[in-house]
């Protein structure tokens, strides 16, 4: 059903795989009418900027999201990006805290970090590698850098979970380089994380809120488009060098943050010599979010009652 749907959607351009359709540098990127109606190229509804901050046991990074200046974008709650060839900025690392009510995603593209928690799991994020831990009811864990010099490059997103699903037991996926598939198109280099994209399954499985993850390099003159569900929150992350989004086709740098406005697909062309961005669309849960340190709930005393277990050691196990 949703096949029909998409290749009705693509029309003469079936040829491409279903749920991506690279554009060449001649085609329109006006909104195509289908049987269905108008079908909208989201808008960048908002642009905000990475800030420097510190957290953890001293490590600077840019918080991207979950500031001041843009505190969540439902379900997500944080992005932050660490990168720095300093060990100053990252060496002191994420040492044993808690975790409750929502998910934490590292994505690696330098450096190795080592992660160790309650629950018995132990492993090395080394680059290119995804890592979606679902807190659930409650974990203690350690992020720590598996490496004393040179740079260090990554991310870390936070998702929020439904009500229904903040007590379930926690758990990891733990993905390694090689199981996130990877497609070139026309000039874009795709890495798909979560979600479909370019015929690709991302790796990343059973999440609640449905989301997409792409990482994306495009070459100068290159396109991309992207099929995104209409009521999805979705926004891009520039990583590196520069990317023009949307109708507007407004340029957005390295740091930047792009919020999308609403609408069924996504595309950018590359005008600078390159750009790389981290595309990113789930479903919003529309649920009160009470949010303290590293706590997520739906109320104050839920929050309350996360300090309580975490204090008299019951955040935990049972
Ligand atoms: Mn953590």
């Amino acid at each position: 059903m949703l096949l029909t749907r998409r290749r009705l959607i693509l029309g003469a351009a079936a040829a491409v795989p279903i749920g991506v359709l690279a554009l060449s540098r001649k085609e329109s990127s006006m909104p195509t009418v289908t049987p269905e109606g108008p079908r909208r190229v989201r808008e960048i509804e908002r642009v905000v900027t990475a800030q420097r901050t510190s957290d953890g046991a001293g490590v600077n990074l840019n918080r991207i999201l979950g500031g001041r200046e843009l505190p969540m974008l439902d379900p997500f709650l944080l992005l932050d990006e660490f990168q720095s060839d300093n060990p100053n900025d990252y060496i002191a690392g994420f040492p044993d805290h808690p975790h409750r009510g929502f998910e934490t995603v590292t994505y690696m593209l330098h450096g190795a970090m080592e992660h160790r928690d309650s629950v018995g799991n132990h492993g090395r994020l080394g680059p290119g590698t995804a890592q979606w831990m679902t807190a659930g009811r409650g974990i203690i864990h350690s992020e720590m850098p598996k490496q004393e010099r040179g740079l260090m490059w990554g991310y870390q997103l936070w998702v929020n979970l439904p009500r229904k699903n903040k007590w379930r037991a926690p758990r990891y996926q733990d993905i390694p380089a090689e199981k996130i598939p990877e497609r070139d198109l026309d000039g874009a280099h795709l890495r798909v994380v979560a979600g479909n994209a370019a015929a690709s399954t991302g790796p990343v499985q059973g999440i609640d809120v449905e989301p997409l993850f792409l990482d994306l390099a495009l070459t100068k003159g290159a396109r991309f488009a992207h099929d995104l569900p209409a009521g999805h929150t979705a926004f891009v992350y520039i990583v590196e060098g520069a990317l023009r989004v949307g109708p507007s086709k407004r340029e957005l740098r390295r740091g930047q943050l792009a919020v999308l406005a609403p609408g069924e697909s996504f595309e950018a062309h590359c005008d600078a010599e390159q750009g790389r961005g981290l595309l990113l669309a789930a479903r919003p849960l529309g649920e009160p979010v009470a949010r303290r340190g590293p706590f997520v709930m739906n109320t104050d005393d839920e929050i309350r009652q996360a300090f309580d277990d975490y204090r008299s050691g019951r955040l935990v196990g049972g």
